[in-house]
């Protein structure tokens, strides 16, 4: 059977990634930050999971801030930077109400959400 977490992987990010783009009101918590919610430290966890789960070696874009920051985005494959695929903060920190106002896309993406763990878990790829 193929692993299907690329897919499923890019399904999500391709859900998710239209918020970032436009900007969000949690997108203003990181005001000054230039790549917003993007930290070195997760870029490395991207870094440990893709050679522990896929022995690839990412390489760095030579960004001085992100390692894996390029000049049109992050240039990951969203299944090798699971922890960043995954997160869209007017979902992961979002209280209910916040929630309520996204309901489609919240029921969307944590119905994808499962998909992808239990994939993970066959294939022994969790984060
Ligand atoms: S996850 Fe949240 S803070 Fe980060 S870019 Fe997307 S909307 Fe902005
Ligand atoms: S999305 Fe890419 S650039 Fe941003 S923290 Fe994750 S791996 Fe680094």
């Amino acid at each position: 059977m193929p692993d299907l977490l690329p897919i499923l992987y890019q399904r999500i990010a391709n859900l998710t990634s239209p918020s970032c783009q436009n900007g969000t009101a949690e997108c203003a918590k990181f005001v000054g930050s230039k790549y917003r919610c993007c930290e070195r430290k997760y870029c490395e966890l991207a870094r440990r999971f893709a050679k522990e789960k896929y022995n690839i070696d990412l390489r760095d874009t030579g960004n001085p801030d992100l390692p894996f920051m390029g000049e049109n985005g992050c240039i990951v494959a969203p299944h090798l930077r699971p922890i960043c695929t995954l997160h869209l903060c007017s979902i992961s920190w979002a209280d209910k109400s916040h929630v309520n106002q996204n309901e489609e896309q919240t029921k969307a993406y944590f119905k994808m959400r499962e998909e992808i763990i239990a994939e993970a878990r066959q294939r022994g790829k969790e984060i």
